[in-house]
C-alpha cells in the first residue's frame, strides 16, 4: 500500500498502525492519518495505553520536516498528529508541534490541521509555542472522569485538561476532546463531564468504547450498548445546545480516534 511504504520509508509512526486500528484502510483512503510524533516512548504510564513507557534518549529534530513531505506526498484534506509525553523537555515537544504545523501550511496549504496534544503539565509557555503556528482543531482528551484518574491517567489532572482546552478557546481555536466509556465511569459522571467541558468551551466531543490493548492493562469494565451512546449524543446535544446555542454532534473531521487502545494524551 503506498501509504504504508511511505511511512516505513521515512522511519514515521502512525496511531492507524500502532493501534492496528480497524478503520485503517477506510481513513487512509479517504486520504486521512494519524501520525504520532516525538518518538515512540513515553514519559508517563495510562492505565489503558499500549505505548513503550521510559525515558526518551533523544529529540528528532527532523521529524517535522519527515512528517509534512509525507502529508504533502500523501496529498491528505485532514491530517491529525499526535505524541508521546515529553515531560523530560523543556517544552514538553511544543516546539516540534508549531514546526510541524508551519511546514504542513506551507507545504500542503489545502489540508486541515488537528493536532491531539498532552497537557505539557499546563505550562502556558509550551500553549504560546504551539499558538505561534495555530492548529484548525486543537484536541486533548480528558479520557476519562476524574473520579478514574488515578487509574486510567494518574500523572495527568482533570482540572489541568479543562484549563488548557478553555485556553486554547480564549485563543479563538476551535476545541476538542475525548473519553473512553466502558473503564469503570457512570452514566451520571459522563453527564457531569460533558457540562464541565462546556463550560471550559469545549466544541466537539467524542466518546468511544474502551479496548483493554493486553492482559496488563486495565479491564474492560463493561461493554456499552448501542442505547446508552444514543443516550449520550441525546444528552450531549442538549447539554451542547442548552449552554452555547451549538450542537457539536454529527460533526466529523476524522472518522477515527475512538479512545482506548494506544497512545494518545
Ligand atoms: S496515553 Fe499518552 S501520556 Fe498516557 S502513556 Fe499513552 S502516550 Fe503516554
Amino acid at each position: 500500500m503506498e501509504v504504508r511504504n511511505l511511512m516505513r520509508n521515512n522511519k514515521l509512526n502512525t496511531v492507524c498502525e500502532e493501534a492496528r486500528c480497524p478503520n485503517l484502510a477506510e481513513c487512509w483512503n479517504h486520504r486521512t492519518a494519524t501520525f504520532m510524533i516525538l518518538g515512540d516512548t513515553c514519559t508517563r504510564s495510562c492505565g489503558f495505553c499500549n505505548i513503550k513507557v521510559g525515558l526518551p534518549t533523544e529529540l528528532d529534530l527532523d521529524e517535522p520536516r519527515r512528517v509534512a513531505e509525507a502529508v504533502n506526498n500523501l496529498q491528505l484534506r485532514h491530517v491529525v498528529i499526535t505524541s508521546v509525553n515529553r515531560d523530560e523537555l523543556q517544552d514538553g515537544g511544543a516546539s516540534i508541534f508549531s514546526e510541524l504545523n508551519r511546514l504542513i501550511r506551507e507545504t500542503t496549504p489545502d489540508c486541515t490541521i488537528e493536532i491531539l496534544i498532552p497537557d505539557f503539565k499546563g505550562m502556558e509557555d509550551a500553549f504560546e509555542i504551539i499558538m505561534q503556528n495555530p492548529p484548525d482543531i486543537l484536541n486533548h482528551n480528558l479520557e476519562t472522569v476524574p473520579r478514574m484518574y488515578h487509574a486510567v491517567r494518574p500523572q495527568a489532572k482533570y482540572q489541568r485538561s479543562l484549563d488548557l482546552i478553555n485556553w486554547f478557546h480564549n485563543r479563538g481555536l476551535k476545541t476538542k476532546s475525548g473519553i473512553m466509556v466502558g473503564i469503570g465511569e457512570t452514566k451520571e459522571e459522563v453527564v457531569d463531564l460533558m457540562k464541565d467541558l462546556v463550560a471550559h468551551h469545549c466544541d466537539i466531543l467524542t466518546i468511544g468504547q474502551y479496548l483493554q490493548p493486553t492482559g496488563n492493562h486495565l479491564p474492560v469494565h463493561r461493554f456499552v450498548t448501542p442505547e446508552e451512546f444514543a443516550f449520550y449524543k441525546t444528552e450531549g446535544s442538549k447539554t451542547w445546545f442548552q449552554n452555547r446555542g451549538i450542537s457539536s454532534f454529527g460533526q466529523k473531521f476524522l472518522p477515527c480516534r475512538s479512545a482506548g487502545k494506544n497512545g494518545h494524551n
